[in-house]
């Protein structure tokens, strides 16, 4: 792995551990030698892990639409910086960019960037690692639901287990070394011969 696309929110959140976690993801990205892709701005969450990266002596990558530029304050100090024309161009870009993607907590947009990158794993389009960061259990009812849709048929739990869970950067890194994709289709009502 050389780059981690990291998915978080364009606010900080109520809590400090939010800003904790993501100052910790930042180091431990430096320290290894990866480099952070992210959404380019310098607001929420999103402005605090780049800080941390930059400082700490990491590369990072951002990708912004044109239209968000002004809206989301795109950071002025990366190492390297997209301005796209849409916002599926940027998931495009930073998915090419990146060999994993993390969420850190976040809101609508964190959910739908990092739903994309594991349903396209679903689908065999990619066999890169995912993760939740997850703390103070934010994304505790996300991993009971996705339980429910093995619960209910929806989901094989080969698919379930892609998504890597810690509240610890590191261990999250480590389980991402560590990762074997599944290598299976989706479609569970084919596999029964229905
Ligand atoms: P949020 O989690 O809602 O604070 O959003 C986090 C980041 O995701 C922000 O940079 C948003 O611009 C971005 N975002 C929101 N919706 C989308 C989308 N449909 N595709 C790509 N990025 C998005």
């Amino acid at each position: 792995m050389k780059r981690i696309c990291v998915y978080l929110g364009s606010n900080p959140g109520n809590r400090p551990e939010y800003a904790e976690i993501t100052r910790r993801l930042g180091r431990e990205l430096a320290a290894r030698g990866l480099g952070l892709v992210y959404g380019g701005s310098s607001v929420g969450l999103m402005g605090r892990l780049a800080d941390t990266c930059l400082d700490a002596g990491g590369e990072v990558i951002g990708v912004i639409p044109k239209l968000l530029k002004e809206k989301e304050i795109a950071h002025t100090g990366l190492t390297e910086s997209h301005v796209v024309n849409s916002m599926h161009e940027r998931k495009r870009l930073m998915a090419e960019l990146a060999d994993a993607f993390i969420a850190l907590p976040g809101g609508l947009g964190t959910l739908d960037e990092f739903f994309e990158a594991l349903t396209w794993n679903q689908l065999g389009y990619h066999t890169k690692p995912c993760g939740l960061l997850d703390v103070s259990g934010y994304y505790a009812c996300l991993t009971d639901h996705m339980d429910r849709m093995v619960g209910e048929g929806f989901l094989l739990p080969a698919h379930r287990s892609m998504v890597m869970t810690s509240p610890d950067p590191a261990d999250l890194l480590d389980k991402f070394e560590q990762y074997d994709p599944p290598r299976l289709d989706k479609w569970i009502e084919l596999k029964k011969g229905h």
